[in-house]
Parts: structure tokens; C-alpha cells; sequence
């Protein structure tokens, strides 16, 4: 997509610090990490969404991969994925090195809309 950042960056309009390519993805670092480390994988076919992404069972296992190699390098606790999606219309997974004293806590907190149980309820009934 002509407007898309992170088509540009696969494209090299736009310059990043790459971490991982192969012919279908590529990894590079945030440049407003939430930690040192903090990356983002993408698709090079430009996917609105994580879930559109037809190879589902190769982009998950990359990301754990490219997780575990930061968690090693980077001498971090432990890693998580964030794939709301809202920022950029590109799919990508955040990939986020973490430390025990990091202020990354309690992220889902800001949203949560205070459901009833008979709310959470009445929506359970819908899936079973
Ligand atoms: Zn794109």
C-alpha cells in the first residue's frame, strides 16, 4: 500500500533497524520502545490485521523464535506479544523483552469496561 509506513519500510523508502528478514517477514526494532528491544514483526504482504495472515503457522513460531533470541541477548526475564493492532493498518506482532521492575504492568487495566457477572454471563451464553 502507497501509504503504508511499514510498507515503506519494507521497501527501504524508510530506514529501520533490522533484526530478521526472510522473503516473507521482517523483524526491526521499535523506535518508541516500551523496553529496550521492543520489536515489530511483519508480514511483507501488507495484512490489515494478524489473524488475515495466511501462514499462521509460520508467523507465530518466527516470533517466539525472534522472542527467545532477544530474551537471551538482551539478558531479559522474559518476552511478550501485543497484536492489538491499532497504531499502524499493517498486521504486526510486537515482540517486548521483559524485566521484572519494568513499568509495562497492568497494560489491560486502562480498558476493561466493568461488566456485571450477568453481563460476562449473558456474552458466554453467545459462545457455548
Ligand atoms: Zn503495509
Amino acid at each position: 500500500m502507497d501509504d503504508c509506513i511499514f510498507c515503506k519500510i519494507i521497501s527501504g523508502q524508510i530506514p529501520s533497524f533490522k533484526i530478521y528478514e526472510d522473503q516473507n517477514y521482517l523483524a526491526f526494532l521499535d523506535i518508541n520502545p516500551i523496553n529496550p528491544g521492543h520489536t515489530l514483526l511483519i508480514p511483507k504482504t501488507h495484512y490489515r490485521w494478524v489473524y488475515d495472515i495466511p501462514a499462521q503457522s509460520e508467523i507465530w513460531p518466527l516470533a517466539t523464535k525472534i522472542g527467545q533470541d532477544l530474551k537471551q541477548k538482551l539478558n531479559a526475564d522474559y518476552f511478550t506479544y501485543i497484536t492489538a493492532g491499532m497504531e499502524v493498518p499493517h498486521a504486526h506482532i510486537h515482540i517486548v523483552p521483559r524485566f521484572q521492575n519494568d513499568k509495562m504492568t497492568g497494560m489491560l487495566d486502562q480498558f476493561r469496561i466493568n461488566s456485571t457477572i450477568q453481563e460476562v454471563e449473558s456474552v458466554y451464553n453467545k459462545l457455548k
